[in-house]
C-alpha cells in the first residue's frame, strides 16, 4: 500500500464517514494555503486532501480498504490494473497530458498581484534640467490591518469547500478510445479557491485591502524629459488578498518654457540685438539655468548664428555632464528712422558703396533650400 489514509487523516479504519469529514476539516483549516503557504504545509494540505477524496467517496473507499489505491502509481499493487474505472488516476493525466499537462493543480490562491498604476508629474524646466523632489498624493489600496489580507472577519477561517473539498477543481474521467481522459475545470461554487469565506472582514468586506490615500515622497533624477517613465517598484497598490503590491509609474510632463526650447540635453533660445550692436560688437547679458550670464557679441555677428555657451544646456539622465545652451541670434533692422538717422544711414551707405547693391545669393548654408531640409530634419 502506497498510502496510509487513515493514517495522513488521523482516523480509526472503522471511522464513519461523519469523523473523516470532521478529521479533514479540523486538518484543512490549519493546512490550508490560505493560511499556511509554505510548500511543506502546501504538500501536506495536497496529501489530506488526497486522503479525503479517497475516504469520503463510499465507494473508493471500498477498494481502498480491498487494497487498491487510486493515487498509488502504477505499480501500487496486484489488483490495481483493475481498479482503474471510475478513479481520477494521476498517471492517467500525466501518460496524455505529460506531468505538467494539467497547469498546476490543486486551490488558486486568493492572493493576487496588485495593480500598476501611473501618475503623471508636471514639472518645469528647472525641475527636470538639475531633478527635484516631489511629494505625491496617490489614491490607491493598502493592505487591510483587522484581517491582514486574509479577508477573513477576527477568528474565523476561510471554510473548504464543500463542493470540491478543497480541491479548487472538479474532475471528471471520460472513456475514449485512448482509454481514460480526466478533465478538470475549476470549482463553480468557490471559484477555484478551494475554500469559502462565510465571514467576510467587515473592514474590507473580504478583499483584503482598503482604499486610501497615500503621500509619498519621491527623488526625480536631473535630466528626465517630456514622456519619461519613472518606475518605483512595489508603490503601486497592494494585490487582492494581500497580494504584493503592484509598481507605479511616473510619467513626466515637462511644462514649456518661455525663452528656452528644450531638444535633447541642449536648450535652445533666440536673442535680438540692433544691427548697429551686431556691426560694431557688445557684450549681452542672457538669462540661464544657472542665472545671469554675459556673453560676448562679436563685431559682424549675422542674423542666425549661434553663440554655443558649453555645459549650460540639461544634466545628462544618468549621465555626467550637460548638454549646451545655443543662442541664436537675430539682427533687428529698425524700421520708422528719424530724419538725423536715415541721414547718418544714407550717409553710411554711400560711404560703403551700398546705395544700390547687387541681389547677391546668400552662401548655399543659409539659403531657403537648406533651411527647408533642416526642417525636414527637424532642427
Ligand atoms: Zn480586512
Ligand atoms: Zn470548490
Amino acid at each position: 500500500m502506497a498510502n496510509d489514509y487513515y493514517g495522513t487523516l488521523g482516523v480509526r479504519r472503522d471511522a464513519s464517514q461523519d469523523e473523516i469529514k470532521k478529521a479533514y476539516r479540523r486538518l484543512a483549516r490549519e493546512l490550508h494555503p490560505d493560511v499556511n503557504p509554505d510548500p511543506a504545509t502546501q504538500e501536506r494540505f495536497k496529501e489530506i486532501t488526497q486522503a479525503y477524496e479517497v475516504l469520503s467517496d463510499p465507494n473508493k473507499r471500498q477498494m481502498y480498504d480491498l487494497g487498491a489505491d487510486p493515487f498509488g502509481g502504477a505499480g501500487a499493487g496486484a489488483g490495481a490494473g483493475g481498479f482503474g474505472a471510475g478513479f481520477p488516476f494521476s498517471d492517467i493525466m500525466d501518460a496524455f497530458f505529460g506531468a505538467a499537462g494539467g497547469g498546476q493543480r490543486g486551490p488558486r490562491s486568493r492572493a493576487r498581484r496588485g495593480r500598476n498604476a501611473t501618475i503623471r508629474v508636471e514639472l518645469d524646466l528647472k525641475e527636470t534640467a538639475f531633478g527635484t523632489t516631489r511629494e505625491l498624493v496617490v489614491d490607491t489600496a493598502v493592505l487591510c490591518e483587522v484581517c491582514s489580507g486574509a479577508g477573513t472577519a477576527p477568528g474565523t477561517h476561510p471554510d473548504t469547500c464543500d463542493m470540491c473539498s478543497g480541491r479548487g477543481e472538479i474532475s471528471q474521467v471520460t472513456r475514449s478510445f485512448l482509454g481514460q481522459v480526466m478533465t478538470s475545470r475549476p470549482c463553480p461554487q468557490c471559484g477555484g479557491f478551494g475554500s469559502i469565506i462565510r465571514h467576510p472582514c467587515q473592514e474590507c468586506s473580504g478583499d483584503g485591502r482598503v482604499r486610501t490615500r497615500r503621500t509619498i515622497k519621491v527623488r526625480i533624477p536631473a535630466g528626465v524629459e517630456d514622456g519619461t517613465h519613472i518606475q518605483l517598484a512595489g508603490e503601486g497598490e497592494v494585490g487582492p488578498g494581500g497580494g504584493p503590491p503592484g509598481d507605479l509609474f511616473l510619467e513626466i510632463v515637462e511644462r514649456p518654457h518661455e525663452i528656452f526650447e528644450r531638444r535633447g540635453d541642449d536648450l535652445h533660445c533666440t536673442v535680438q540685438i540692433p544691427m548697429t550692436a551686431a556691426a560694431l560688437g557688445t557684450i549681452l547679458t542672457v538669462e540661464t539655468l544657472d542665472g545671469a550670464e554675459e556673453i560676448d557679441v562679436r563685431p559682424g555677428t549675422q542674423s542666425g548664428q549661434v553663440i554655443s555657451m558649453f555645459g549650460r544646456g540639461v544634466q545628462r539622465l544618468n549621465e555626467s555632464g550637460r548638454g549646451d545652451l545655443l543662442i541664436h541670434v537675430n539682427v533687428e533692422t529698425p524700421n520708422k528712422l528719424e530724419p538725423a538717422q536715415e541721414e547718418l544711414l544714407r550717409e553710411l551707405a554711400k560711404l560703403r558703396g551700398e546705395e544700390r547693391p547687387p541681389g547677391k545669393f546668400a552662401p548655399g548654408q543659409q539659403g531657403f533650400f537648406s533651411r527647408l531640409r533642416d526642417a525636414f530634419n527637424g532642427r
